[in-house]
């Protein structure tokens, strides 16, 4: 099944279809071709094809659900997603001749389109890029920024801390880079590339940041609207046994008709996800405490 309704800004649902043949608000809350095009991104999810490497990546519960479902999504909540299509089909229109764009492979696994594949960086190396629009948060992770307390030189003259030194925060670019899920998705996709027979050196992600132009970004050390990240090898094993359990998983919960546990930690970003980010969260919150999936809401 698919999302199949939109919640307005008011909190009503309507059918997509209707919302798009009529809004029955005095005055749209975007406009038409963006509902439409948001409509189309969101209508992919039909049974019986290949899972995507981002499917799997995903957790277990949370594909099931989608798969299964009528669930209802906001137009609002997915307008950063439809940034990060925009800045696929501008680098798609803009690259050269010795330089793939939005290639789709498939494995006996998983199915995965290549944003970039050539070289890109004019090294001379075989480079597989993939583009990601994030916020300076994730991208300060990302690229393993933190703060550190280091002595001033002066202490402390006077009051509860005399004689202490007086110390201050300075940032720090060595941190442990906490992008796991983004490494192993290029890495999917560099496998899916050299079992094609297309050699890969290199593996970056282009990061833009969409509110680097914020106070909290500098705040956040972020002072560029663009990164490159490099993203280190992860063996092939582990990619086959990782996006195998995964697809073993998710073929059984839907032979089975079983709706999975809930996410990992990992898969639900330490439940952060849940609420505010997860399309299926009420699906998922139903399930919860009936035991069924209710896709009865109300409906505009
Ligand atoms: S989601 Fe559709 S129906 Fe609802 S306010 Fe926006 S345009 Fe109107
Ligand atoms: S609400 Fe949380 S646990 Fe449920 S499917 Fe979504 S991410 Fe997974």
């Amino acid at each position: 099944m698919t999302a199949t309704q939109f919640i307005c800004p008011n909190q009503d649902r309507i059918l997509i279809s209707q919302c798009l043949s009529t809004c029955p608000h005095c005055i749209r809350c975007m406009a038409k071709p963006t509902l439409e095009t948001l409509a189309k991104s969101v209508a992919d999810r039909k049974l019986g094809r290949k899972y995507s490497v981002t499917e799997l990546i995903s957790g277990t519960r949370e594909q099931y659900l989608k798969k299964t479902t009528d669930y209802a999504i906001s137009p609002q909540d997915h307008v950063f997603a439809m940034h990060g299509s925009a800045v696929h089909s501008i680098c798609e229109r803009s690259s050269s001749g010795n330089v793939i764009t939005e290639l789709r492979l498939a494995n006996d696994i998983y199915t995965g389109q290549i944003d970039s594949y050539g070289d890109v960086l004019g090294n001379g190396r075989k480079t597989l890029l993939d583009y990601k629009v994030t916020s300076s948060y994730k991208a300060m992770l990302a690229l393993g920024y933190y703060r550190e307390d280091v002595p001033t030189g002066d202490v402390y003259k006077s009051g509860l801390k005399k004689g202490q030194p007086k110390m201050k925060k300075v940032w720090r670019t060595d941190g442990v880079k906490k992008l796991y899920e983004w490494a192993v998705q290029v890495n999917a996709y560099r496998l899916l590339l050299e079992e094609h027979n297309f050699p890969v050196d290199d593996m970056y992600i282009q990061v833009y940041v969409r509110d680097y132009s914020l106070r909290m970004a500098s705040e956040r050390n972020i002072t560029q609207p663009m990164y490159l990240l490099h993203i280190n090898r992860i063996s092939d094993q582990w990619l086959y046994r990782y996006f195998s359990a995964k697809k073993a998983l998710l073929d059984a919960a839907l032979k089975s008709n079983t709706v999975p546990g809930f996410c990992s930690s990992r898969e639900s970003w330490n439940g952060r996800k849940c609420a505010e980010y997860c399309d299926v969260y009420h699906e998922c919150r139903q399930v919860y405490e009936t035991g069924l999936p209710d896709t009865s809401s109300k409906v505009a």
